[in-house]
C-alpha cells in the first residue's frame, strides 16, 4: 500500500496556538468546515471517532493515533507540532488511546486569549483571530500596548495607552520569569498576598480607584465591571512579586526574623512593599485590621505563610518556598471574586464583563497549576 501524496501545509501554526484555532485558520480561507478538513486528516484504513464539533468546544484533542495521521498529512514532525501547539504534548483524560484515531473538541484546559492581530497579521484571517495560550506573561503585547482578552471571533484588547504603570510591570514581569525558574509562583503568591489586601477594602483606595476609571474610560463599561479584573492589581502584583524572589531581601528577612521575631520579619517586608507600591500606610493599615481579627490574619495569611517557611531554621528551597494552600488564592473565577468585591448586583456586573469580554483570559496562575480555565 503507498502512502497518500502530502503536501506540506501551507498555514503553519504559531507558537502556544491552540490546536483548534489552527486547524479552524487552516480552512477559512477556502470556506471549509474545519470538521471536514479533520475527518479528511483523520481517513484511512482504520476506524475514526470524532467527539462534538468546532461549535461545541474551542480546543482540539488527538490521541497517538490521530496526531500520527496529523504529522502525515502535515508534513511536520510531531516534535515540531507539540513544541508549538499545548494540547498536543500532553494525551486527554477523556481520550481513550487505542489504535482507533480518535479526536475531540472540548474547552481549553488552560486560560487563552485572541492573539494582538498586528503581530500575527497575514497570519489572521478577517473575523478569525490566532487563539494562544498565553502561558505565563503573553497576555500583553508591548509593541502595540495591549492587554489581550479572550474572544473566540473578535481580537479585543484593553488599550494600555493610558496605563503606563501596566506595561512597566509587564516588562518587570517578563524579566522575572526570564530570570526566575519559579517566577510564574511567586507572581501567584504575589497575587494572593495582594488579593488577600483587596478584600478587605482595598477597592476603596484613591491608586485603584484612579486606575479602574481609565480601564472603564477606555473600555466604555461601568467601574466596578472593571474591579475584579486581573490588570487592577497587576503593577502591585509583579511589585510583591519581585520583592518575594529577591535573594538579598530574603536574608534580610531572615536576619530579621533570627533576632526580632517573625512579627518584625512581616513588618519589615510591609514598609518595603508599601514604599515600592505608592502605599506608605501599608504596614500601619494592616496592623490595625491585625488588631480587628488578629486569628484571622495569621491562619489565612499568604504572606505569613510564606514569611514562616523562608524563616524556617531547616531552610526551605525551590518550589517548597511557592505553596498556596487552596483557601489563600486569588479566586480563578471572575465571579467569585466579584463577590468577594462588588457588593450591589454582583450578577448585573458580571454580565456586563462578561459582555466586555473582561471575565476570561490571563489570570496570575501557579506554574504547576496548568487544568485550570478561568471562564469565558
Ligand atoms: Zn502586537
Amino acid at each position: 500500500m503507498h502512502d497518500p501524496v502530502l503536501t506540506p501545509v501551507r498555514v503553519p501554526p504559531l507558537a502556544n496556538e491552540l490546536t483548534g484555532s489552527w486547524i479552524r485558520r487552516m480552512t477559512a480561507r477556502y470556506g471549509l468546515p474545519a470538521q471536514d478538513l479533520l475527518r479528511g486528516i483523520l481517513a484511512g484504513p482504520r476506524r475514526v471517532q470524532v467527539t462534538g464539533t468546532p461549535s461545541t468546544g474551542l480546543e482540539l484533542f488527538l490521541n497517538t493515533s490521530a496526531r500520527a495521521q496529523l504529522t502525515r498529512f502535515t508534513g511536520l514532525p510531531l516534535a515540531r507540532l507539540t513544541g508549538l501547539l499545548p494540547s498536543l504534548a500532553t494525551a486527554h483524560e477523556r481520550l481513550v488511546d487505542d489504535e482507533v484515531a480518535r479526536a475531540a473538541w472540548y474547552v481549553p484546559r488552560r486560560a487563552w486569549v485572541a492573539a494582538c492581530p498586528p503581530c500575527t497579521g497575514r497570519a489572521c484571517p478577517p473575523g478569525r483571530p490566532v487563539l494562544v495560550y498565553p502561558e505565563a506573561a503573553s497576555h500583553v503585547c508591548q509593541r502595540h500596548q495591549r492587554w489581550l482578552l479572550a474572544h473566540a471571533e473578535n481580537p479585543v484588547s484593553i488599550p494600555l495607552r493610558t496605563l503606563p504603570e501596566v506595561l512597566g510591570a509587564h516588562r518587570r514581569h517578563l524579566v522575572l520569569v526570564r530570570a526566575h525558574p519559579w517566577g510564574a509562583d511567586a507572581v501567584a503568591l504575589a497575587a494572593a498576598v495582594v488579593w488577600s489586601w483587596q478584600v478587605q477594602g482595598w477597592q476603596s483606595e484613591a491608586v485603584w480607584q484612579d486606575r479602574v476609571r481609565r480601564v472603564a474610560a477606555v473600555m466604555g463599561c461601568s467601574p466596578t465591571a472593571v474591579m475584579p479584573h486581573a490588570l487592577l492589581p497587576y503593577p502591585e502584583t509583579i511589585a510583591v512579586a519581585r520583592l518575594l524572589v529577591d535573594h538579598r531581601w530574603q536574608q534580610r528577612l531572615r536576619e530579621a526574623a533570627a533576632g526580632d521575631g517573625l512579627h518584625d520579619a512581616a513588618g519589615l517586608f510591609l514598609q518595603e512593599a508599601g514604599r515600592r507600591i505608592n502605599r506608605p500606610w501599608l504596614t500601619d493599615w494592616l496592623t490595625a485590621r491585625t488588631r480587628v481579627s488578629r486569628k484571622d490574619a495569621a491562619a489565612g495569611d499568604p504572606l505569613h505563610q510564606w514569611l514562616q517557611r523562608i524563616t524556617a531554621a531547616t531552610g526551605i528551597t525551590s518550589d517548597g518556598l511557592w505553596t498556596l494552600n487552596r483557601t489563600e488564592v486569588r479566586p480563578i473565577e471572575y465571579s467569585d471574586r466579584a463577590s468577594f468585591l462588588i457588593h450591589s448586583r454582583p450578577r448585573t456586573v458580571c454580565e456586563e464583563a462578561k459582555a466586555a469580554f473582561l471575565t476570561g483570559g490571563w489570570e496570575p496562575l501557579p506554574s504547576s497549576q496548568p487544568g485550570h480555565t478561568p471562564c469565558q
